[in-house]
């Protein structure tokens, strides 16, 4: 027999027969007794589980352990009270465990999803809030409305009564957040949600009935009982341990077409509910969906807003990347260009020099070829960390222009000074390389390409007078003379 050799099986399949026999067995003790049983199955089974694959975080499985548990003394109390001490009043002892479960099950819920996706995750929550704020109104207009009018001098057996749907409420938006939460869409997973939507279909549609109707209690046991067998299987079965395990996408909530679906039948269920209360005659509830829908709105904008920042973040992160070399984190020679087209700009209004130097570091290819391709990465990191500390407030843009060559910009400063600060910067190169340099000082007139050109020009010169040398060029005349 392989159910029983595998825990989760023998459970389910047991549990699964004594609720059939429910079904069977007509209304009286044995029928409420068998319900004690399947309630007590299920919270054992649970702490069975937990006991049993010890997950990393049990918490969450203690905590549905003790809601199943506050069900099985329900349905023990209630037991007793029918059948033994013939207390049938409503509220009853019984009802004290009954809702007492429900924030032992939201909480269990609540941590499972915190443990799958740690952090602040503000996106989610309004997503919940949407959900639960929808059916909410539902819940509101159908049941708890209903059972409030229904009730009408016995406040105690009114509070009671609301306080199922409304827990079912709480549960909901616990639930949700396990949706959004857990990565791994495991059989565990899939047993436990089904165990509390089959959990909110049962109280939903019971509270429904018996307030709309005159119902007899029993139709919608097997619900009850499938859910009872379900929580208990889910926690018996060994991928209940992968159900905390974090979601392989951290961060941000991913907004995908299926969310996008669920939140807009969400956001819906305002007019839905105030259509349907036309449609079947019943007086609508105005200022429920008054409010409702003013805050299902509000969300929306909330949640709009959420994702703008989002957006403008990572806009802000592309443009950054779209800026930067990713080796050195210097400019790179796109904006590099349009730096140096915003200094011509303030050079020009300014009326001040526009100075462009070229740096080439000498002989890299030794460098790379005797101390390997790696060693010459970090030689370039190297230098241009302790450039732009040696240039940090002097005004002057550094950017990798390519391979081993850099570019100093500037607006506003004498070629005298740049040519000291070029100075300085000899003196930081990492493991005693050197870099030779071309400056070029703008004219005011020519095309600020032309004047790259002549730093190059420069530049070549600096390499041909052997190195270690910075070559500055003449003024638009292509011809270049030595400083340093
Ligand atoms: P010179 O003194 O004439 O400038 O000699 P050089 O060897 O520095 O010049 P050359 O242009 O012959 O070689 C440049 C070398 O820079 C060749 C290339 O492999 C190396 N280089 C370019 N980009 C990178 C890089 O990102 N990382 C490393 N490690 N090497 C690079
Ligand atoms: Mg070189
Ligand atoms: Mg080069």
């Amino acid at each position: 027999m392989r159910g029983l050799r595998s825990p989760w099986r023998a459970y389910a399949l047991l549990g699964g027969l004594v609720a059939l026999t429910v079904q069977v067995v007509p209304q009286g003790p044995v029928h409420d007794g068998l319900f004690v049983v399947t309630s007590c199955g299920a919270g054992i089974a649970t702490a069975v589980g937990a006991r049993l694959h010890r997950p990393q975080r049990a918490s969450a499985w203690w905590l549905l352990a003790a809601g199943l548990g506050a069900w099985a003394l329900g349905d023990v109390a209630y037991w007793l009270c029918w059948w033994v001490l013939d207390l049938r009043g409503f509220p009853g002892p019984s009802d004290v465990f009954y809702v007492a479960a429900y924030p032992l099950l939201a909480a269990a819920l609540l941590r499972l999803a915190k443990q799958a996706r740690p952090g602040r995750d503000v996106e989610g929550g309004i997503d919940a809030a949407i959900l639960v704020v929808g059916c909410g109104l539902l819940s509101w207009t159908f049941l708890i409305a209903p059972t409030l009018s229904g009730f009408g001098a016995d406040p105690l057996g009114a509070a009671v009564s609301v306080a199922y749907p409304l827990g079912d409420v709480v549960v909901l938006g616990a639930l949700v957040r396990v949706f959004a939460a857990a990565g791994h869409r495991s059989l565990a997973f899939r047993l436990l949600a089904s165990a509390a939507v089959v959990m909110l279909v049962a109280d939903s549609v019971y509270q429904y009935a018996t307030s709309f109707g005159s119902y007899d209690g029993s139709g919608f046991d097997w619900l009850w009982q499938a859910s009872y067998v379900l929580w208990g299987t889910a926690a018996l079965h060994p991928s209940m341990r992968r159900l905390s395990d974090p979601a392989p996408t951290q961060g941000a909530t991913e907004f995908s077409t299926g969310r996008l679906l669920v939140l807009t039948g969400a956001s819906l269920l305002a007019p839905a509910t105030l259509a349907l209360q036309l449609l079947l005659g019943l007086p609508p509830q105005v200022w429920a969906v008054v409010a409702g829908s003013t805050v299902l709105f509000l969300l929306v904008v909330l949640r709009m807003h959420a994702l703008l920042g989002r957006v403008r973040e990572q806009a802000a992160q592309l443009a950054d990347l779209a800026r930067t070399d990713p080796l050195t984190g210097l400019l790179n020679r796109r904006s590099a260009g349009a730096e140096l087209q915003r200094l011509g700009d303030r050079a020009q209004l300014d009326d001040t020099h526009l100075v462009v130097g070229l740096l080439d570091l000498d002989r890299f290819k030794v460098f790379n070829d005797t101390h390997g391709h790696p060693a010459g990465d970090r030689l370039l990191v190297g230098a241009a960390t302790a450039w732009r500390t040696a240039l940090a407030g002097t005004g002057v843009a550094l950017a990798r222009w390519g391979g081993e060559e850099f570019a100093v910009l500037a607006a506003g400063i004498t070629p005298a000074r740049m040519e000291r600060l070029l100075a300085d910067l000899r003196a930081v190169v990492p493991q005693g390389q050197s870099f030779s340099a071309g400056l070029a000082v703008w004219d005011g007139a020519e095309p600020l390409d032309a004047l790259v050109a002549r730093a190059d020009t420069a530049l070549y010169a600096a390499k041909h007078a052997g190195r270690a040398c910075t070559r500055t060029a003449d003024r638009g005349a292509g011809s270049v003379h030595s400083a340093a």
